[in-house]
């Protein structure tokens, strides 16, 4: 296993599949499956059935999950996905973009 390059509230860009190319924000990470799900990409309506708070039934906007594989940390300053290293910054280790040296960690 690599670093763990993809945490929660990270901006990722996908770079494959249907959503490929979108940027957003990392809602939540599971890791035992290896997916994550990031805020406005890879959206999926679903149908809602008429019941009584929808007397004309309708759909709703969900986020489906993505493969982490599928995922790339998105650098702003590099404008693209990156690859991250981690180095050590006194006793933290912070993840840094390997082209431009952005930090990740704040
Ligand atoms: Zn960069």
């Amino acid at each position: 296993m690599s670093v763990p390059r993809i945490r929660k509230n990270d901006v990722v860009i996908a770079i494959a599949g249907a959503s490929a190319g979108k940027t957003g924000k990392v809602l939540q990470v599971m890791r035992t499956r290896g997916r994550a799900i990031v805020e406005g990409v890879n959206p999926v309506r679903k149908t809602l059935r008429k019941s009584q708070d929808h007397p004309q039934g309708g759909f709703v906007q969900k986020d489906a999950a993505l493969d982490l594989s599928n995922l790339m940390p998105y650098c702003p300053s590099c404008k693209k996905g990156v690859k991250i290293g981690k180095e050590k910054d006194g006793k933290r280790s912070v993840r840094r973009c390997r082209a431009c040296r952005h930090s990740f960690d704040g």
